[in-house]
């Protein structure tokens, strides 16, 4: 179903025009002058520019990081760091209309969803308030012959570069700055080129809210410029890095120089396993918004839905019509579910594995372009595959748009197997009203997070992170921000 535009809230007045990177506190622009244009993925239009930055660009955001993590920073005591975070976290839920309406312009994901993102902004950011004393010097226990006393410091590991993709700036930055700001290193982040206005609306937003120059740092670009730029980099300590396994091969391998810390958070091809005593009133539609959030373009999506023969025809059935109900269109639209793709380039893809999927399995539902007035948008109509299985294409490959695949399957032990036939490790989820299939098969998926009942739920506090090839690292919870801190042992021969 499609989602028509009747009136679009006004544009914010910082889009359009030349935007530039945030380096020592100062708003500069690409070196060499180069710029990408932003292009409103709901209508091919043009949002402005920001900076093509590379190596020069990052030399000096790096050096203006080191400076001020070796500046008054160090000095900042855990209670200055926590005041500081609220005071962000206040700016942005004065503001968060305009970044709500900023985001899905440049990204396309509709309102509905982005100013859903405000509420998870004000838990993520009071999460990262109450970490500032992961860093506190701790008496260790020593077993030494003498008398010793040993004090185990946890110092913060210094500057570190993040590296975002396009499918949710406002959600990806705080896994690079909430901990930053606790634990009191700096960052240099490089969002993805095909989304960084949200970020450098929010980096305005945090210089207004105090955080002092070179805290927080934000180089626009190309990842092959800016990007490799940042993992190479010597004065780097630590690469937060979420994307796609191939950039991260090149990341691993680019960041061997200085031997940096490094956190991948990688992408998935997640099973989503409905058995066949499931409530199908919950399963059908959490199920397919489990694929279908965000147009597809979320790591954690279920792609790979495994259903019990038993219900297999008629979840089927059910899937298709329900994904007829969602509304695509403008994100802009108060009614709209899934807006355009990102790009021009991943619509391409996209209809590409809708193509195999033709050749594949059968057409469900969905499968084609959106025509008409979405013809200059990247949209694609949500998509289900039935009589599919786990070696196909569809069923193997990360798609990132929204195309579902469903698979049959007869017993808990086949769809163990199935769902962990994957080179992926990020999620799972599964559907069930038996107490023991719940555990068993939670247990033996082999992914980061596991979902029962529901899919997608995400608390700051516990985080998430992936398995296998989905990489490793863990964000959010304390183990996240205790990434951010080495471990230093002083030992006083009393
Ligand atoms: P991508 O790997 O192409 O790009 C991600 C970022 O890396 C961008 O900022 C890009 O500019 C940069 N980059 C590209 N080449 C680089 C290089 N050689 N050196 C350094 N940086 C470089 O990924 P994408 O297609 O933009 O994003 C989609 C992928 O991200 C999917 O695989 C998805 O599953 C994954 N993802 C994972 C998570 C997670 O938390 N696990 C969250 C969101 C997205």
């Amino acid at each position: 179903m499609t989602a028509h535009l009747a009136a679009a809230p006004p544009t914010p007045a910082f889009i359009g025009g030349a935007k530039h990177n945030l380096i020592g506190g100062q708003w500069v622009p690409a070196a060499s002058g180069a710029t990408i244009d932003v292009i409103n993925p709901a209508t091919g239009g043009a949002l402005g520019t920001i900076a093509a930055s590379d190596s020069v660009d990052v030399d000096r955001a790096v050096a203006a990081a080191r400076a001020a993590f070796e500046g008054p920073w160090s000095g900042w005591t855990p209670h200055q760091r926590r005041k500081l975070i609220l005071d962000v976290h206040d700016i942005l839920l004065d503001n968060f209309d305009e970044l709500a309406l900023i985001e899905t312009l440049d990204m396309g994901a509709p309102l509905s969803r982005t100013m859903g993102l405000r509420e998870w902004t004000s838990q993520v950011l009071q999460f990262f308030a109450g970490q500032v004393d992961a860093g506190t010097v701790a008496a260790a226990e020593n077993s030494l012959p003498g008398d010793f006393l040993t004090l185990r410091y946890r110092p913060p590991v210094g500057v570190v570069g993040g590296i975002i993709p396009w499918n949710g700036p406002l959600i990806g930055l705080w896994w690079i700055f909430g901990p930053a700001l606790a634990t009191g290193c700096t960052a240099v982040l490089k969002p993805a080129e095909d989304a960084s206005l949200s970020v450098l609306r929010v980096a305005e937003l945090m210089q207004q809210a105090g955080v002092p120059d070179g805290v927080i740092n934000v180089v626009t670009g190309y990842g092959k410029d800016a990007g490799s730029a940042l993992a190479e980099h010597h004065g780097v300590d630590r690469i937060a890095f979420t994307g796609s396994v191939g950039t991260a091969q090149t990341i691993v391998r680019a960041s061997a120089g200085n031997l940096k810390r490094l956190q991948m958070e990688l992408g998935g091809k997640s099973p989503d396993i409905v058995f066949a005593d499931a409530d199908l009133d919950k399963a059908v539609p959490g199920a397919a918004m489990g694929v279908f959030t965000n147009s597809g373009q979320v790591c954690v999506a279920g792609t790979r839905i495994f259903v019990q023969r038993a219900i297999h025809e008629e979840f089927v059935a059910r899937m298709a019509d329900f994904t007829k109900t969602i509304r695509v269109g403008n994100g802009l639209d108060p009614n709209t579910q899934l807006g355009p793709l990102i790009s021009q380039r991943q619509l391409d893809r996209v209809l590409g594995y809708i193509d195999i999927g033709n050749d594949e399995a059968q057409l469900a539902v969905g499968g084609r372009r959106l025509a008409g007035e979405y013809a200059n948008g990247f949209y694609v109509e949500p998509t289900v595959f039935s009589g599919a299985n786990n070696e196909m294409t569809i069923a193997r490959e990360e798609i990132f748009g929204p195309v579902a695949t469903v698979i049959p399957f007869d017993t808990v032990d086949e769809a163990i197997t199935l769902a962990n036939a994957t080179p992926y490790g990020l999620a799972g989820g599964l559907w069930t009203e038996n107490l023991g299939t719940a555990h068993k098969v939670s247990q033996a998926i082999d992914a980061g997070t596991v979902w029962v009942n529901c899919y997608g739920v995400l608390d700051p506090a516990i985080g998430f992170g992936g398995t296998k090839m989905s990489g490793y690292g863990w964000k959010g919870g304390r183990e996240h921000v205790e990434s951010y801190l080495y471990s230093k042992a002083v030992y006083i021969n009393l």
